[in-house]
């Protein structure tokens, strides 16, 4: 892939090694449409511009210099979830993921600032690298929330805090009792590395502490290096890969200086963010549920039966960025008396996709409608997804209890145990 131009800048004509990937990959496209149904937001207008086709029609045209964006045209890019589902059902392999990316890059070298991404504003560049890429800050922002939902001020705290305030959960789940100890275990299996995320001490702070005690009760010690950071999606989709792979580099340099090869996210965005890392780092990253499936059944400790209805929500990021779209119903198939229900139209993007539900909530509200009205109809004990942007905008749309998977499995060997 060819990169952007770091020095291109607003104001300037975007750099030619922009427009030629965006060319290259916008013409792999034979306009087929087999796509177009596949997409969320093309269902919601039925505006050819908002599916990509249309998308990719438009950016081979600003790309080609016949077309200059407007607030119009960028809108209609913007508003792509990069949830890939086009991309997994073409049949000339175009690269959809990596185009749109390429685009924003090129909205945000816009002179107009009504062209550019809606990310690129002032106020959501600040809330993202001040707090959102930030995981002590967020972590605190998150207890004060928490306080105020245990005093029953969780819908006055939820109007206080603004644009982010539709986007928090209304039901909280907390840590479950597993806790991993700290101390170095005496003959571990192994040393993996645990991405924390820039939610680790917030929303996703209980899947994190359950991927801790799941690790340890593998018989692997787990390292946390206190140099870790954002994985860099925020940027990615943003329109800035530069900042994005430089959050990727950090990353990699913390892992390899704490001495170890692989490294576990809990969460699959994240994950499929790292897995961007060139391979000459010499790091594997895994998602916490695939790196357990891929464990030997030895390895694996006693688990007790769970009585719950569990419907399965797949992030995109599961299913069409890792391609692994049977990754939590195979995890939760171990673990014996789980129910796992279907909920419809799970192929389908939620409307979370990272800031996106941020940035247009009215979009992902109503992508996220017909969801939480078949979950309402499944009546389950728990929701469980695999990312922690999707969870969380479930849980904000209704009274939900949904938790990553290894959650689900953490409280198994808990059980075992007693
Ligand atoms: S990435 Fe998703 S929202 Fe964007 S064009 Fe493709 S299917 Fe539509
Ligand atoms: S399926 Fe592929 S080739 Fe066909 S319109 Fe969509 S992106 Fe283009």
């Amino acid at each position: 892939m060819n990169s952007p131009n770091p020095t291109a800048s607003a104001g300037q004509r975007p750099s030619t090694t922009l427009d030629q990937a965006i060319q290259s990959d916008a013409l792999d496209c034979v306009m087929c449409g087999i796509c177009v149904p596949h997409c969320p937001t093309f269902s919601l207008t039925h505006n050819e511009a908002d599916g990509p086709r249309g998308r990719i029609s438009l950016l081979l045209g600003i790309s080609q210099g016949e077309l200059t964006p407007d607030a119009d045209v960028s809108r209609h890019l913007d508003t792509c979830l990069t949830c890939r589902a086009c991309e997994t059902v073409c049949p000339s392999g175009v690269a959809y993921g990596r185009l749109i990316d390429n685009g924003r890059t090129r909205l945000a070298q816009e002179p107009a600032p009504a062209a550019r991404p809606r990310g690129e504003a002032r106020f959501w560049r600040l809330l993202r690298d001040q707090l959102l890429t930030r995981r002590r800050r967020l972590g605190m922002a998150w207890q004060m929330y928490r306080v105020m939902q245990r005093l029953g001020l969780g819908g006055m705290a939820r109007r206080l805090a603004g644009p982010m305030g539709r986007a928090l959960p209304r039901q909280l789940t907390h840590a479950g009792p597993a806790q991993a100890s700290t101390q170095e275990m005496a003959s571990p299996r192994g040393r993996v590395g645990l991405f924390m995320g820039c939610t680790g001490a917030a929303m996703n702070a209980p899947a994190v502490a359950a991927a801790r005690a799941v690790i340890t009760a593998f018989g692997y010690q787990p390292v946390i290096p206190g140099g870790q950071g954002c994985c860099g999606a925020m940027h990615a989709h943003s329109g800035e890969p530069e900042a994005a792979a430089r959050q990727r580099q950090r990353n990699a340099a913390a892992f390899k200086a704490a001495g170890v090869d692989e490294v576990i996210v809990v969460g699959t965005a994240c994950s499929a963010e790292l897995a961007a890392l060139p391979a000459s780092h010499g790091l594997t990253i895994r998602e916490i549920t695939e790196w357990l499936l891929a464990r030997d059944h030895t390895e694996w400790p006693e688990i007790a039966r769970l009585d719950y209805r569990v419907a399965v929500h797949t992030p995109c990021s599961q299913r069409n960025h890792l391609r692994q779209p049977e990754a939590t119903r195979q995890l939760l198939a171990c673990i014996p008396g789980l129910e796992l229900l279907e909920i419809d139209g799970n192929t389908r993007c939620c409307g979370a996709a990272g800031m996106h539900v941020l940035l247009y909530p009215e979009q992902a509200e109503r992508l996220r409608d017909p969801k939480l009205a078949s979950i309402k109809q499944l009546a389950p004990d728990v929701v469980v997804s695999a990312n922690v942007g999707c969870a969380s905008h479930l849980a904000a749309g209704a009274k939900l209890v949904v938790k990553q998977p290894v959650e689900l499995l953490a409280e198994s060997i808990l059980a075992a145990k007693r």
